[in-house]
């Protein structure tokens, strides 16, 4: 009697495997449609937030749980997740001006694997940046990526509903202004700061930045404007690490992440996470995390109600979106994760 028992509840076991199975290979099937167009292998971390997004997830809105099963997948170094948490901030940025720092050393992550989405994240986020502080326009970093986006992004019909939100054409116009400022500047051979272009009449020889090449300056004084007070110091920086520890391994560490290589063992891609700084420990940036931009959800109705003590408090000295760029080595203001992933 015993083994009969046992035997029926084997086979009902097995019948659910099998359903199970089924619905997994489904939703992987989903999932590679709408989350994954460049085919990676799925991780138990994405599978687990596919399974969080099917209970709570609104069409076009990524709910707090959702979102923290991706952030947890990136933190284990799955490239889904990375993408998607990184698409997630930002996305969250753009609807409720929260902290577009936290979305930057993700969306990093993502580009410097050769993620496509990735790099679109983050020439947005430079985009971003170059319209809210005033002096900076990181021309170099987005021409930089720009050009791995058009080797390897992915074409238009492969779109999905949250990359039409964060390539909005606003966007994508202030993407075009930045791109076309330094391809004005290189082309035309004119200056970074002023716009003057080579003349014997006027005896102007432009100068290159001989660090970077990608800026041409009349003078001194204006290289050195761009330098100190246009945080072109910072963007040289990071683009010289990219230049050195990026760009002749990108392949190879692109190449690697698509076969599903464990990323902790890409010797390559470790060393470039350390190079810029992502890896920096946690207490270096925990000052910035929460810093938003003056005049935004909390400061509005809270300060006309109670402006005195408004008063008394300090303004953020810093403006969230200087934090975009790069220290003045070059690495990130905010890391990912210290961890090897
Ligand atoms: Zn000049
Ligand atoms: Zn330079």
């Amino acid at each position: 009697m015993k083994i009969v028992a046992r035997s029926n509840k084997k086979k009902k076991g097995a019948g659910k495997d099998k359903k199970l199975k089924k619905q997994k290979e489904q939703d992987e099937l989903t999932i590679s449609k709408l989350n994954n167009p460049d085919g990676y292998k799925v991780s138990k971390f994405f599978l687990r937030a596919y399974d969080l997004i099917k209970k709570f997830q609104e069409p076009g809105q990524t709910n707090a749980q959702v979102r923290n099963a991706y952030k947890i997948g990136a933190e284990n170094g799955c490239i889904i997740s990375i993408k998607e948490y990184a698409l997630a901030l930002a996305v969250r940025h753009e609807t409720t001006n929260d902290c577009i720092q936290l979305a930057l050393p993700w969306a990093l992550e993502g580009a410097i694997r050769g993620n496509s989405d990735c790099y679109r994240i983050l020439i947005n986020i430079y985009a971003a940046a170059c319209e809210k502080v005033d002096a900076y326009s990181p021309c170099a970093l987005c021409d930089y990526w720009m050009k791995f986006s058009n080797k390897w992004g992915i074409k238009n019909d492969t779109k999905d509903e949250n990359e039409e939100i964060i390539t909005s054409k606003d966007q994508k116009k202030r993407c075009g202004v930045i791109r076309n400022e330094l391809k004005d500047s290189l082309l035309f051979k004119e200056c970074a700061m002023c716009d003057e272009a080579d003349s014997v009449e006027f005896n102007v020889t432009l100068q290159r930045c001989e660090q970077c090449k990608m800026y041409y300056y009349c003078s001194e004084k204006c290289q050195s404007h761009h330098w100190n007070n246009q945080g072109h110091r910072s963007e040289c920086k990071q683009y010289q690490i990219l230049q050195k520890y990026h760009k002749p391994y990108a392949k190879e560490i692109r190449d690697a992440i698509k076969r599903g290589d464990d990323p902790k063992d890409i010797v390559r891609l470790q060393i470039l996470r350390k190079k810029l700084g992502l890896t920096r420990p946690r207490n270096d940036y925990e000052e910035y995390q929460n810093i938003k931009e003056a005049g935004t959800e909390e400061s509005t109705e809270l300060t006309a109600e109670f402006s005195t003590f408004s008063l008394e408090e300090e303004t953020p000295a810093v403006n969230p979106y200087s934090l975009l760029i790069a220290r003045e080595d070059g690495t990130v203001y905010l890391g990912s994760i210290p961890t090897v992933i």
